[in-house]
């Protein structure tokens, strides 16, 4: 596997970062990841978009334009034949002497690589996946795409523990976001409900496509928090992100949701999803 690492394109396995980066040592940085599905890149400018705001919320200098970057990755592409999978970018604040404070125009690091996998092949789409619920243990600005993901990691263990696919966080009684994903919910007057943009969730790029997408179906959005009870009367459950589309929930916490079957609005909205990709020009 290639990838970019501190300006260069380089195997991976050879690629080394200084002990003194930020990112090592703070998780002083922030990343972005993009679908790679039949060589388009999904959604790509919102996610350098997205990329650029989190770097402006942290004071980091964006290295690249959007079309520098897109550049480097349509380049990854093509130097690992990516057709199908993920194209990850860090960016780290930069390498310094351990220091809480930071001084100024440090030079930040950058480290690209591609990952391999079908999204638009996941046989959760069929099945339905099943969720567990996990206190949301993070800071206050999980708008930021932050590279520092204890809580994650934490609650992405409690999921293999438990045998399932995801968590859904909890903030007192309402759900949210996933763990690693956006968090949708179909209510019983066909509502599709997810929680409002705020610094409490990551403003998810899925998310907002697929909000699109069901604008132009003719279903009501309501973006509001909702809570778990809301969840187990809910018609339908889904989450969103880059590396899954889209996963149909039928069970949270042992208990059936959504009738215990994928539904039709997350079929709908799903199948929608990925034509539209397909119309667009491959690289
Ligand atoms: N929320 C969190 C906490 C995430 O980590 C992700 C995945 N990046 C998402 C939502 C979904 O965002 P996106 O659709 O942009 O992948």
């Amino acid at each position: 596997r290639i990838g970019f690492v501190r300006g260069e394109f380089v195997p991976l396995r050879d690629a080394v970062i200084p002990v003194m980066d930020r990112g090592f040592l703070f998780g002083d940085g922030v990343y972005e990841v993009t679908a790679v599905i039949e060589g388009r890149l999904v959604d790509n400018d919102h996610h350098l978009q997205r990329l650029e705001r989190s770097l402006a919320e942290i004071g980091i200098a964006n290295p690249f334009s959007i079309a520098a970057w897109t550049e480097i990755e349509t380049e990854l592409m093509r130097r690992n034949e990516l057709r199908n999978g993920l194209i990850y970018i860090q960016v780290s604040r930069g390498v310094a002497e351990r220091a809480f404070q930071y001084a100024e125009g440090l030079e930040p690091t950058v480290v690209m690589f591609p990952q391999f996998s079908r999204v638009q092949s996941n046989p959760l789409i069929e099945t339905g996946g099943r969720i567990i619920t996990v206190p949301d243990l993070r800071w206050a600005r999980r708008d930021i795409k932050s590279t520092s993901l204890l809580a994650q990691v934490m609650a992405k263990h409690a999921v293999k523990q438990a045998g399932v696919n995801e968590a859904w966080m909890l903030d007192g009684d309402e759900i949210t976001e996933g763990a690693s994903s956006t968090a949708f919910i179909v209510s019983a007057s066909n509502e599709l409900i997810t929680r409002n943009l705020s610094q409490d969730i990551l403003p998810g790029i899925t998310r907002r496509t697929i909000i699109e997408i069901a604008k132009r179906h003719g279903l009501t959005i309501v973006e509001r928090p909702f809570s778990k009870a809301e969840v187990l009367s809910a018609t339908e459950a889904f989450y969103t992100s880059a590396s899954t589309i889209a996963v149909p929930v039928i069970e949270m916490d042992g208990v059936s949701v959504g009738g215990g079957a994928p539904g039709p609005v997350f079929r709908s909205l799903y199948d929608a999803y990925l034509q539209d990709i397909m119309t667009q020009p491959a690289i």
